[in-house]
Protein backbone atom coordinates (compact mmCIF):
# COMPACT_ATOMS: atom_id res chain seq x y z
CA UNK A 1 0.00 0.00 0.00
CA UNK A 2 1.52 3.49 -1.29
CA UNK A 3 1.89 6.31 1.59
CA UNK A 4 2.29 9.80 0.70
CA UNK A 5 3.67 12.30 3.10
CA UNK A 6 0.68 15.38 2.68
CA UNK A 7 2.10 19.40 3.16
CA UNK A 8 -1.65 19.56 3.73
CA UNK A 9 -2.44 17.31 6.23
CA UNK A 10 1.48 17.43 7.75
CA UNK A 11 0.84 13.25 7.98
CA UNK A 12 1.47 10.43 5.91
CA UNK A 13 -1.40 8.63 4.51
CA UNK A 14 -2.81 6.14 2.46
CA UNK A 15 -2.84 7.00 -1.44
CA UNK A 16 -6.40 6.76 -2.44
CA UNK A 17 -7.00 8.09 -5.96
CA UNK A 18 -10.52 9.60 -7.01
CA UNK A 19 -10.99 6.75 -9.55
CA UNK A 20 -9.76 3.11 -9.26
CA UNK A 21 -6.25 2.56 -10.65
CA UNK A 22 -6.16 6.06 -12.02
CA UNK A 23 -3.65 8.18 -11.50
CA UNK A 24 -4.08 12.60 -11.63
CA UNK A 25 -0.70 14.48 -11.30
CA UNK A 26 0.36 18.24 -11.94
CA UNK A 27 3.73 19.60 -11.33
CA UNK A 28 4.50 23.41 -11.33
CA UNK A 29 7.44 23.76 -14.57
CA UNK A 30 9.89 26.03 -15.05
CA UNK A 31 10.04 30.07 -15.82
CA UNK A 32 12.10 29.50 -18.99
CA UNK A 33 14.86 32.16 -18.92
CA UNK A 34 18.32 30.41 -17.89
CA UNK A 35 19.68 27.12 -18.25
CA UNK A 36 18.34 23.96 -16.33
CA UNK A 37 20.30 23.32 -12.65
CA UNK A 38 20.47 20.27 -10.28
CA UNK A 39 17.76 21.80 -8.03
CA UNK A 40 15.27 21.77 -11.38
CA UNK A 41 16.60 18.21 -11.99
CA UNK A 42 15.99 16.96 -8.37
CA UNK A 43 12.25 18.14 -8.64
CA UNK A 44 11.46 16.77 -11.65
CA UNK A 45 13.37 13.87 -11.44
CA UNK A 46 11.47 12.49 -7.74
CA UNK A 47 8.05 13.11 -9.89
CA UNK A 48 9.58 11.20 -12.86
CA UNK A 49 10.09 8.61 -10.10
CA UNK A 50 6.79 8.38 -8.59
CA UNK A 51 5.01 8.58 -12.16
CA UNK A 52 6.92 5.38 -12.83
CA UNK A 53 5.97 4.01 -9.55
CA UNK A 54 2.48 4.58 -10.08
CA UNK A 55 2.64 2.76 -13.28
CA UNK A 56 5.01 0.08 -11.53
CA UNK A 57 1.98 -0.41 -9.32
CA UNK A 58 -0.50 -0.32 -12.67
CA UNK A 59 -1.85 2.90 -12.24
CA UNK A 60 -2.85 4.80 -15.49
CA UNK A 61 -1.06 7.89 -14.94
CA UNK A 62 -2.12 11.53 -16.60
CA UNK A 63 0.21 13.84 -15.65
CA UNK A 64 0.35 17.72 -16.49
CA UNK A 65 3.05 20.01 -16.20
CA UNK A 66 3.65 23.86 -17.37
CA UNK A 67 5.59 26.00 -18.84
CA UNK A 68 5.75 29.80 -16.85
CA UNK A 69 6.47 31.71 -19.67
CA UNK A 70 4.50 34.74 -18.96
CA UNK A 71 3.37 36.35 -15.45
CA UNK A 72 1.82 39.46 -13.75
CA UNK A 73 5.34 41.14 -12.68
CA UNK A 74 7.79 42.60 -15.17
CA UNK A 75 9.88 39.45 -14.80
CA UNK A 76 13.01 38.01 -15.34
CA UNK A 77 12.09 36.70 -18.62
CA UNK A 78 10.78 39.93 -19.49
CA UNK A 79 13.94 41.66 -18.39
CA UNK A 80 16.35 39.14 -20.15
CA UNK A 81 14.47 39.35 -23.32
CA UNK A 82 14.66 43.17 -23.35
CA UNK A 83 18.26 43.07 -22.53
CA UNK A 84 19.25 40.84 -25.23
CA UNK A 85 17.19 42.55 -27.73
CA UNK A 86 15.30 39.40 -28.62
CA UNK A 87 10.97 38.78 -28.29
CA UNK A 88 10.27 37.57 -25.29
CA UNK A 89 9.15 34.10 -27.32
CA UNK A 90 12.21 33.47 -28.07
CA UNK A 91 14.05 33.45 -25.15
CA UNK A 92 11.15 31.09 -23.83
CA UNK A 93 11.02 28.65 -26.57
CA UNK A 94 15.21 28.41 -26.63
CA UNK A 95 15.44 28.25 -22.80
CA UNK A 96 12.32 25.61 -22.34
CA UNK A 97 14.27 23.17 -25.36
CA UNK A 98 17.27 23.31 -23.61
CA UNK A 99 14.98 22.16 -20.66
CA UNK A 100 13.66 19.32 -22.62
CA UNK A 101 16.84 18.00 -23.60
CA UNK A 102 18.45 17.95 -20.72
CA UNK A 103 15.44 15.98 -18.77
CA UNK A 104 15.84 14.05 -21.58
CA UNK A 105 19.05 13.30 -21.36
CA UNK A 106 17.98 12.36 -17.65
CA UNK A 107 15.48 9.45 -19.19
CA UNK A 108 13.01 11.69 -18.22
CA UNK A 109 9.14 10.74 -18.95
CA UNK A 110 7.52 13.23 -20.73
CA UNK A 111 4.35 14.87 -18.99
CA UNK A 112 1.43 13.55 -20.78
CA UNK A 113 0.32 17.47 -20.78
CA UNK A 114 2.90 19.46 -21.48
CA UNK A 115 1.41 23.36 -21.48
CA UNK A 116 2.77 27.19 -22.08
CA UNK A 117 0.44 29.63 -19.60
CA UNK A 118 0.83 32.06 -22.69
CA UNK A 119 -1.07 29.62 -24.63
CA UNK A 120 -4.15 29.37 -21.97
CA UNK A 121 -5.08 32.80 -21.51
CA UNK A 122 -9.07 32.34 -22.24
CA UNK A 123 -9.07 29.48 -19.89
CA UNK A 124 -7.55 31.79 -16.73
CA UNK A 125 -10.16 34.94 -17.88
CA UNK A 126 -12.91 32.00 -17.29
CA UNK A 127 -11.61 31.06 -13.82
CA UNK A 128 -11.38 35.20 -12.81
CA UNK A 129 -15.24 35.70 -14.07
CA UNK A 130 -16.19 32.87 -12.12
CA UNK A 131 -14.60 34.40 -8.98
CA UNK A 132 -15.66 37.98 -9.58
CA UNK A 133 -19.13 35.97 -9.94
CA UNK A 134 -19.05 34.37 -6.93
CA UNK A 135 -17.86 37.38 -4.60
CA UNK A 136 -14.07 36.47 -3.70
CA UNK A 137 -12.49 38.58 -6.07
CA UNK A 138 -12.70 42.62 -7.10
CA UNK A 139 -11.86 44.49 -9.91
CA UNK A 140 -10.25 48.11 -9.88
CA UNK A 141 -9.34 50.46 -13.05
CA UNK A 142 -9.08 46.77 -14.96
CA UNK A 143 -6.84 44.82 -12.27
CA UNK A 144 -8.63 42.04 -10.68
CA UNK A 145 -7.67 40.34 -7.10
CA UNK A 146 -8.70 38.03 -5.19
CA UNK A 147 -9.99 38.93 -1.84
CA UNK A 148 -8.14 36.93 0.27
CA UNK A 149 -10.39 37.71 3.13
CA UNK A 150 -13.40 36.31 2.18
CA UNK A 151 -11.50 32.97 1.90
CA UNK A 152 -12.16 32.30 5.34
CA UNK A 153 -9.53 29.17 5.25
CA UNK A 154 -6.78 30.84 3.57
CA UNK A 155 -3.59 29.74 4.89
CA UNK A 156 -4.49 26.13 5.26
CA UNK A 157 -1.57 24.75 3.25
CA UNK A 158 1.54 27.24 4.60
CA UNK A 159 -0.37 27.42 7.91
CA UNK A 160 1.29 30.70 7.83
CA UNK A 161 0.20 33.76 9.53
CA UNK A 162 -0.18 37.27 7.83
CA UNK A 163 2.77 38.39 9.45
CA UNK A 164 4.84 35.39 8.07
CA UNK A 165 2.94 35.46 4.42
CA UNK A 166 4.00 39.13 4.04
CA UNK A 167 7.70 38.06 4.82
CA UNK A 168 7.49 35.40 2.54
CA UNK A 169 5.64 37.47 -0.38
CA UNK A 170 8.00 40.22 0.28
CA UNK A 171 10.71 37.59 -1.29
CA UNK A 172 8.55 37.12 -4.22
CA UNK A 173 8.17 40.09 -5.23
CA UNK A 174 4.52 40.39 -4.80
CA UNK A 175 3.08 43.48 -5.24
CA UNK A 176 2.18 44.25 -1.42
CA UNK A 177 2.08 48.24 -1.87
CA UNK A 178 -0.60 48.08 -4.60
CA UNK A 179 -3.00 50.50 -2.70
CA UNK A 180 -5.88 49.37 -5.07
CA UNK A 181 -5.82 46.17 -3.19
CA UNK A 182 -7.98 45.43 -0.02
CA UNK A 183 -5.40 43.80 1.89
CA UNK A 184 -1.97 43.66 0.54
CA UNK A 185 -1.49 39.70 0.47
CA UNK A 186 -4.43 39.60 -2.09
CA UNK A 187 -3.72 37.84 -5.21
CA UNK A 188 -3.08 39.55 -8.33
CA UNK A 189 -5.74 37.62 -11.26
CA UNK A 190 -5.44 40.15 -13.98
CA UNK A 191 -2.92 43.16 -14.04
CA UNK A 192 -4.25 46.17 -16.53
CA UNK A 193 -1.82 47.02 -19.15
CA UNK A 194 -0.17 50.24 -17.66
CA UNK A 195 -0.50 53.63 -19.97
CA UNK A 196 2.74 54.08 -21.05
CA UNK A 197 3.47 50.40 -20.87
CA UNK A 198 7.07 49.59 -22.13
CA UNK A 199 6.69 47.66 -25.50
CA UNK A 200 8.61 44.84 -24.41
CA UNK A 201 5.58 43.80 -22.08
CA UNK A 202 3.05 41.90 -23.34
CA UNK A 203 -0.53 42.89 -23.30
CA UNK A 204 -3.57 40.60 -23.85
CA UNK A 205 -7.52 41.07 -24.44
CA UNK A 206 -9.90 40.46 -21.70
CA UNK A 207 -13.10 41.48 -20.40
CA UNK A 208 -11.58 43.66 -18.01
CA UNK A 209 -9.75 45.53 -21.01
CA UNK A 210 -5.70 44.72 -22.08
CA UNK A 211 -3.27 43.15 -19.55
CA UNK A 212 -2.00 39.70 -18.44
CA UNK A 213 -2.56 37.06 -15.56
CA UNK A 214 -1.26 36.63 -12.55
CA UNK A 215 1.21 33.90 -11.56
CA UNK A 216 -1.30 32.21 -9.40
CA UNK A 217 -4.16 31.79 -11.62
CA UNK A 218 -2.58 30.23 -14.55
CA UNK A 219 -1.49 26.84 -12.88
CA UNK A 220 -5.06 26.52 -11.32
CA UNK A 221 -6.30 27.01 -15.03
CA UNK A 222 -4.00 24.47 -16.64
CA UNK A 223 -4.78 21.96 -13.66
CA UNK A 224 -8.75 22.46 -13.96
CA UNK A 225 -7.89 22.59 -18.04
CA UNK A 226 -6.34 18.94 -18.28
CA UNK A 227 -7.39 17.22 -15.19
CA UNK A 228 -10.26 18.33 -13.58
CA UNK A 229 -11.49 20.52 -10.75
CA UNK A 230 -10.28 18.10 -7.85
CA UNK A 231 -6.75 16.21 -8.78
CA UNK A 232 -5.07 13.60 -6.93
CA UNK A 233 -1.50 14.79 -6.80
CA UNK A 234 -0.09 18.71 -7.22
CA UNK A 235 3.40 18.86 -6.78
CA UNK A 236 6.29 21.56 -6.82
CA UNK A 237 9.33 22.40 -5.31
CA UNK A 238 9.15 23.25 -1.45
CA UNK A 239 9.46 26.91 -1.91
CA UNK A 240 6.26 26.60 -3.76
CA UNK A 241 4.14 26.36 -0.66
CA UNK A 242 3.57 29.92 -0.22
CA UNK A 243 2.16 32.00 -2.16
CA UNK A 244 1.65 30.02 -5.10
CA UNK A 245 0.16 26.86 -3.83
CA UNK A 246 -1.61 28.72 -1.33
CA UNK A 247 -2.92 31.14 -4.12
CA UNK A 248 -3.70 28.11 -6.59
CA UNK A 249 -6.25 26.31 -3.81
CA UNK A 250 -8.01 29.52 -2.68
CA UNK A 251 -8.35 30.62 -6.90
CA UNK A 252 -9.76 27.08 -8.07
CA UNK A 253 -12.00 25.92 -5.05
CA UNK A 254 -12.91 29.94 -5.26
CA UNK A 255 -14.05 29.61 -8.30
CA UNK A 256 -15.61 25.48 -8.68
CA UNK A 257 -17.12 25.10 -5.22
CA UNK A 258 -15.77 21.91 -4.92
CA UNK A 259 -13.42 20.83 -2.18
CA UNK A 260 -11.03 19.63 -2.28
CA UNK A 261 -9.45 20.88 -5.03
CA UNK A 262 -6.25 18.20 -4.85
CA UNK A 263 -5.92 15.24 -2.44
CA UNK A 264 -2.14 14.93 -2.00
CA UNK A 265 0.03 17.62 -1.74
CA UNK A 266 3.80 17.27 -2.78
CA UNK A 267 6.83 19.15 -2.07
CA UNK A 268 10.32 18.57 -2.81
CA UNK A 269 13.47 19.58 -0.68
CA UNK A 270 15.73 22.15 -1.62
CA UNK A 271 19.31 21.69 -3.27
CA UNK A 272 22.45 23.86 -1.83
CA UNK A 273 25.53 24.20 -3.38
CA UNK A 274 28.45 26.11 -1.08
CA UNK A 275 26.22 26.05 1.95
CA UNK A 276 23.46 28.49 0.25
CA UNK A 277 20.71 27.57 -2.11
CA UNK A 278 21.19 26.81 -5.61
CA UNK A 279 19.96 29.91 -7.21
CA UNK A 280 20.63 31.88 -10.07
CA UNK A 281 20.87 35.17 -8.29
CA UNK A 282 23.56 33.84 -5.80
CA UNK A 283 25.11 32.57 -8.68
CA UNK A 284 25.76 29.08 -7.39
CA UNK A 285 24.76 26.95 -10.08
CA UNK A 286 25.77 23.31 -11.30
CA UNK A 287 24.13 22.54 -14.49
CA UNK A 288 22.93 19.87 -16.33
CA UNK A 289 24.66 20.02 -18.90
CA UNK A 290 27.79 20.61 -17.39
CA UNK A 291 27.60 17.47 -15.45
CA UNK A 292 26.72 15.49 -18.08
CA UNK A 293 30.08 16.30 -19.59
CA UNK A 294 31.41 14.58 -17.10
CA UNK A 295 29.53 11.89 -15.37
CA UNK A 296 26.59 9.33 -17.21
CA UNK A 297 22.92 10.58 -17.15
CA UNK A 298 22.77 6.93 -14.90
CA UNK A 299 25.05 8.48 -12.06
CA UNK A 300 23.03 11.73 -11.81
CA UNK A 301 19.95 9.90 -11.77
CA UNK A 302 21.71 7.95 -9.34
CA UNK A 303 22.88 10.60 -7.16
CA UNK A 304 19.52 12.52 -7.16
CA UNK A 305 17.37 9.62 -6.22
CA UNK A 306 19.95 8.62 -3.19
CA UNK A 307 18.37 12.19 -1.49
CA UNK A 308 14.75 11.42 -0.28
CA UNK A 309 12.28 13.50 -2.23
CA UNK A 310 11.42 15.62 1.00
CA UNK A 311 15.22 15.88 2.08
CA UNK A 312 16.84 19.46 1.61
CA UNK A 313 20.77 18.20 0.86
CA UNK A 314 23.91 20.08 -0.92
CA UNK A 315 25.68 19.11 -3.61
CA UNK A 316 29.44 17.84 -3.23
CA UNK A 317 31.22 16.35 -6.64
CA UNK A 318 32.88 13.76 -4.37
CA UNK A 319 29.49 12.17 -4.15
CA UNK A 320 28.66 12.08 -7.79
CA UNK A 321 32.12 10.48 -8.54
CA UNK A 322 30.72 7.98 -5.48
CA UNK A 323 27.06 7.69 -7.35
CA UNK A 324 28.86 6.38 -11.06
CA UNK A 325 31.26 3.62 -9.48
CA UNK A 326 28.06 2.66 -7.65
CA UNK A 327 25.54 2.47 -10.46
CA UNK A 328 28.96 1.04 -12.77
CA UNK A 329 28.74 -1.94 -9.92
CA UNK A 330 24.95 -2.60 -10.39
CA UNK A 331 25.67 -2.33 -14.49
CA UNK A 332 27.96 -5.19 -14.28
CA UNK A 333 26.46 -7.34 -12.24
CA UNK A 334 22.35 -6.53 -13.62
CA UNK A 335 20.94 -9.84 -13.89
CA UNK A 336 16.83 -10.33 -15.61
CA UNK A 337 15.26 -11.27 -12.84
CA UNK A 338 12.77 -9.52 -10.03
CA UNK A 339 14.48 -10.16 -6.76
CA UNK A 340 14.26 -7.70 -4.06
CA UNK A 341 11.11 -6.69 -5.77
CA UNK A 342 9.29 -7.13 -1.96
CA UNK A 343 11.87 -5.24 -0.76
CA UNK A 344 11.63 -2.60 -3.24
CA UNK A 345 8.11 -2.19 -3.19
CA UNK A 346 8.01 -1.66 0.68
CA UNK A 347 10.57 1.20 0.14
CA UNK A 348 8.95 2.89 -2.44
CA UNK A 349 5.23 2.15 -0.47
CA UNK A 350 7.12 4.07 2.45
CA UNK A 351 7.06 7.76 0.77
CA UNK A 352 9.19 7.13 -1.73
CA UNK A 353 12.40 6.06 0.18
CA UNK A 354 14.21 6.21 -3.45
CA UNK A 355 17.34 5.94 -1.07
CA UNK A 356 16.31 2.82 0.84
CA UNK A 357 15.53 1.57 -3.04
CA UNK A 358 19.18 2.34 -4.22
CA UNK A 359 20.32 0.06 -1.31
CA UNK A 360 17.99 -2.85 -2.31
CA UNK A 361 19.45 -2.21 -5.90
CA UNK A 362 22.82 -2.50 -4.68
CA UNK A 363 22.42 -5.39 -2.94
CA UNK A 364 20.29 -7.12 -5.81
CA UNK A 365 20.93 -5.94 -9.11
CA UNK A 366 17.60 -6.35 -11.00
CA UNK A 367 16.70 -5.61 -14.39
CA UNK A 368 13.18 -4.60 -13.06
CA UNK A 369 14.19 -2.61 -9.69
CA UNK A 370 16.89 -0.66 -12.38
CA UNK A 371 14.06 -0.30 -15.04
CA UNK A 372 11.57 0.99 -12.28
CA UNK A 373 13.53 3.39 -11.19
CA UNK A 374 14.44 5.01 -14.33
CA UNK A 375 17.92 4.42 -15.19
CA UNK A 376 18.94 4.05 -19.09
CA UNK A 377 18.83 0.34 -20.15
CA UNK A 378 20.95 -0.98 -22.24
CA UNK A 379 20.90 -4.91 -21.19
ZN1 LIG B 1 2.36 26.40 -10.58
Amino acid sequence: MLKLYNTLTRKKGKFVPLKDKKATLYVCGITPYDTTHLGHAFTYISFDVLVRYLKFKGYEVTYTQNVTDMNDRDNDILARAKKLNIPWTELVNYWTNRFLNDMQALNWIKPSNYLWASKNIPEMIILIKKLLKNGYAYEVSGSVYLDVAKKKDFGKLSRYSVAEMLRVAKDFEEDLTNSDKRHPLDITLWRATEKNQEPHIPSFESPFGKGRPGWHIECSAMVIKTLGSQIDIHGGGHDLIYPHHESEIAQSEGATGIVPFVSYWLHTGTVHYQVKKMSKSLGNLVLVSDLLKKYSANAIRYLLLSHHYREPWEFFEKDLIVAEQKIKVVEKRLVDSSEGKEEFEQAMNNDLDSPSALKILDRKPSLEIYKALGFISNF
